[in-house]
Parts: structure tokens; C-alpha cells; sequence
């Protein structure tokens, strides 16, 4: 054997030793796992208790801005006083009056609020109680009398307006009332206007989700496509609709800030 040859023979049974030596090394094992381990205990989410399930009531940490007795939560878009009708713990568009708006603007939130139409209106389409809910004053989820009334998709009730149609149709029939609980991610904007984060929106219509979490393009355009608009907080806006079908009346319409 020449040297070269003893010298890789060496090496060899070396490294070989060395293996051998790792696999008998008693080295330490994770700890069993224990239930425990894997549970956490603070911070505790804050009780909240729960609105009357036959009513609806709001939560304890809501800010209501509808209890039926006034509108004193809300001013037309001039900052006055809103003028809409406030009769038997509801309250019903004025069409003369124009939309209504929070006069508190919020980020994110949870929104609930309760719609009827009412029992035997007319119309078709677009022009079939037509109203609608303005996030941050921007942004349109569809109010619309879609019981046995077609009309574009993306217009339809619980649409995201002129963007993206209801997972489905979950409408009472004109004279009851529908239920809409929206929870709402506000948007991020870089420095240069333009999102970081788009805004996200979850509709439920009578316990029925139309929005999964659905990204909002831009703000609600009639004409045109969505539109990038730098905002700060805003307000919620109840639209009044030019259509001359009759008008729409609300109720119980509260929203927790997140
Ligand atoms: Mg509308």
C-alpha cells in the first residue's frame, strides 16, 4: 500500500469512528407534550353581553345610532339636522330630504342595522327600494328590494355596488324586515395615496353571508369604474335614492368600533 493510499484508509476509519461516536451520544429530547403547553390565558377578551336575542338589541359596548326615538346620530350632508321621519320606533326616508349621515365617522366596525320595504311597492330594477349603506362614506353595500326583483348582479342587494354581486339572494319579502350585520376592515394608504391595504367587507343579510371577507376595490362609482381616494376615518351614510318607488324605513341600527 503506498502512502497515499494509507493516508485515505486512515481518514476513512476515522470518520467512520466518529459516526459511530454521534449515534451513541445520549443528547437531550424535547419535553413531552403536555395539554398545557399549547393554551394561553391572557389577555381575556372583554365580556360583552349580548342584545336581547328576540330584539336584537345592541351589545353593551355598542354605540347606538338608531334606538327609534330620534335621529340625533345622524345630520344631513350640510351638517344640519337630518329630516328623514322618525315614527313608532322607526325611521323612513324622506326623499325630498336627501341622504343622512353619522354625525361620529369610524375605522373598522362591526354595523348592525335592520331595513324594510315596504308591503306593496312597485317598480323594477334599480328602481325598487333603493337605498344602500356608505362605509366611511366611500364605499356602497346595496339596499335594494331584490325579493322577486332582478337587476344587474353587482347591483343587487348585499353587492358590493358595481363591484361584486351577493354570495346569494337572502331577502325577506316586502313588509318584513331584513337584517344586515357588516363587519368592515378600513383601508391603509401608503404616502402616496394609493393602498397599502384595500378595505374588506363581510355582509350578513338575516343570518345568511353574502360577503366573505371580500376585498373592496376603490370607492363606489355610478359611472366608471372604482376609484383610489385617500381617506381618513368616516362617516356611515344611508343613502336616499332618486327612484320614485316608495321609501324604505330602518330600525335598531347600532356598530361597535374595532
Ligand atoms: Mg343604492
Amino acid at each position: 500500500m503506498n502512502r497515499m493510499l494509507m493516508l485515505a484508509a486512515l481518514v476513512a476509519a476515522t470518520s467512520c469512528a466518529s459516526a459511530q461516536t454521534q449515534e451513541k451520544k445520549d443528547y437531550p429530547q424535547p419535553e413531552p407534550m403536555r395539554p398545557g403547553m399549547s393554551e394561553y390565558w391572557t389577555p381575556q377578551p372583554k365580556v360583552v353581553t349580548p342584545g336581547d336575542a328576540r330584539s336584537a338589541s345592541a351589545p353593551s359596548d355598542a354605540i347606538v345610532l338608531f334606538d327609534g326615538s330620534d335621529l340625533s346620530a345622524w345630520m344631513a350632508p350640510d351638517g344640519k339636522p337630518a329630516e328623514w321621519t322618525v315614527k313608532g320606533g322607526v325611521m323612513t326616508v324622506d326623499k325630498s330630504k336627501g341622504d343622512i349621515l353619522t354625525r361620529q365617522k369610524f375605522g373598522s366596525f362591526q354595523l348592525h342595522l335592520e331595513w324594510r320595504v315596504p308591503k306593496g311597492i312597485e317598480g323594477e330594477s334599480q328602481a325598487r327600494g333603493n337605498s344602500g349603506v356608505f362605509l366611511q362614506d366611500k364605499y356602497e353595500v346595496q339596499i335594494l328590494d331584490c325579493y322577486e326583483n332582478e337587476t344587474y348582479v353587482n347591483g343587487m342587494t348585499g353587492s358590493i355596488y358595481k363591484q361584486t354581486p351577493p354570495l346569494v339572494n337572502a331577502m325577506r319579502s316586502p313588509g318584513e324586515w331584513n337584517v344586515y350585520d357588516i363587519i368592515y376592515t378600513a383601508p391603509v394608504f401608503k404616502a402616496d395615496g394609493s393602498y397599502l391595504y384595500r378595505p374588506f367587507v363581510t355582509v350578513i343579510q338575516n343570518g345568511i353571508l353574502l360577503q366573505n371577507h371580500t376585498e373592496i376595490l376603490g370607492t363606489t362609482e355610478y359611472i366608471g369604474f372604482p376609484k383610489t381616494q385617500q381617506h381618513a376615518e368616516g362617516p356611515i351614510r344611508l343613502q336616499s335614492h332618486g327612484d320614485p318607488s316608495q321609501p324604505i324605513s330602518f330600525r335598531n341600527i347600532w356598530i361597535r368600533e374595532l
